[in-house]
């Protein structure tokens, strides 16, 4: 059994690396040969801890495991990071336990590389403006990801905590573009791309402040009651997904759809453009909405590709098991 502990995955995995794997298994998804397994979410009745797995199998690469972990919330007054993660890899043909990976860094490149892969796919080719929702831990991921898929010159930040742009400012700053912090009307009459990524649970982001063009990729709801933006707003766009099931229970369309704004078979799985079966965007006045939910395949497509390089490169740490 193959050992990949938490703190090798930083010189191990870059984001691109992490690109290609969801980019991939985001394809095998909507050709029918992978699929996610049923969530498991637990309040565990300890340390107000909830913890849970997220499991599927890629026939394709032969992905089998799952991510088991959550959130703790009194971690941060022990020095450690209240979401944690590992992923558990097994032999498709034997079932034996194949690999153990740190999960929390890969958890935060998996997410990021979704919104990535539908700003590539989605947004318009001359997008100049990024617009980003949100400024916690997983903010500074989702700018560095999303700053590479175009020639952004701007980037316009909002946030519910106004002392938290730090991580923002510091990533747009390496990246040699301009950083402003603006109210969101600013930031949707000006924003191409908008990135939300928050734990808020009523509408921050309105449709009538999101102009045509627009491509959103709203990436903080992953539970029942989360909303970033306000249904009209799913209504007005093309809504894209990583998967319809996810999007509709636990993602940024519960709400639209359970409204009767939007109707769960207009949602288009992104592995159907990944794989040239859907045509993305059709005009430069769409407004394209990527619902990035966040499913186990990504976790274990991520966690396969860092023991396939730690394999490769002799950083290995193999148990009898
Ligand atoms: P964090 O705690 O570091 O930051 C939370 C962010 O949300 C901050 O910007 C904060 O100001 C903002 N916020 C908090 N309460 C809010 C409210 N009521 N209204 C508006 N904004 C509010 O969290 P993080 O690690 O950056 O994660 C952000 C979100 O992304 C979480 O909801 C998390 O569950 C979600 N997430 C989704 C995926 C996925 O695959 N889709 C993966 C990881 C995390």
């Amino acid at each position: 059994m193959i050992i990949v502990p938490e703190g090798a995955i930083e010189g191990l995995v870059t984001a691109a690396d992490c690109f290609a794997a969801v980019e991939k298994v985001f394809a095998a998804m909507a050709r029918r040969t992978a699929r996610n397994f049923p969530v498991v979410r637990e309040a565990i009745g300890h340390a107000e801890a909830l913890y849970g797995f997220k499991s599927g199998f890629d026939r394709e690469s032969l992905a089998l495991g799952l991510k088991a972990g959550g959130f703790w919330p009194g971690n941060a007054a022990k020095g450690l990071t209240n979401h944690q993660s590992t992923v558990f890899l097994f032999d498709a043909d034997t079932g034996r336990c194949r690999a153990a990976v740190g999960g929390n860094l890969l958890t935060a490149l998996r997410t990021a590389a979704a919104s990535a892969i539908s700003i590539r796919h989605l947004a318009r080719p001359d997008s100049r403006v990024l617009g980003m929702i949100g400024a916690g831990h997983q903010s500074a991921f989702q700018l560095r990801a999303a700053l590479g898929q175009r020639t952004f010159e701007r980037v316009l930040a909002w946030n519910l905590h106004p002392g938290m742009f730090g991580r923002l400012a510091t990533v747009a700053g390496e990246h040699g573009v301009t950083f402003e912090v603006v109210d969101l009307d600013q930031l949707g009459a000006e924003a191409d791309v908008i990135v939300t990524i928050t734990s808020s649970f009523a509408p921050i982001l309105k449709a009538a402040q999101v102009r045509p063009g627009t491509h959103l990729a709203c990436m903080g709801t992953d539970t029942r009651g989360k909303q970033e933006v306000e249904a009209e707003l799913l209504a007005a766009a093309t809504v894209f997904t990583d998967e319809v099931a996810q999007s509709t229970s636990i993602g940024e369309a519960q709400h639209a759809v359970a409204s009767g704004l939007l109707a769960a078979d207009a949602i288009v799985e992104i592995g159907t453009v990944i794989n040239g079966d859907h045509p993305g965007r059709t005009s430069a006045g769409e407004i394209t909405l990527f619902d990035g939910t966040g499913v186990g395949l990504q976790d274990l497509a991520v966690a396969s590709a860092a023991v396939d390089l730690a394999v490769s490169k002799g950083l290995a740490v193999e148990v009898a098991f």
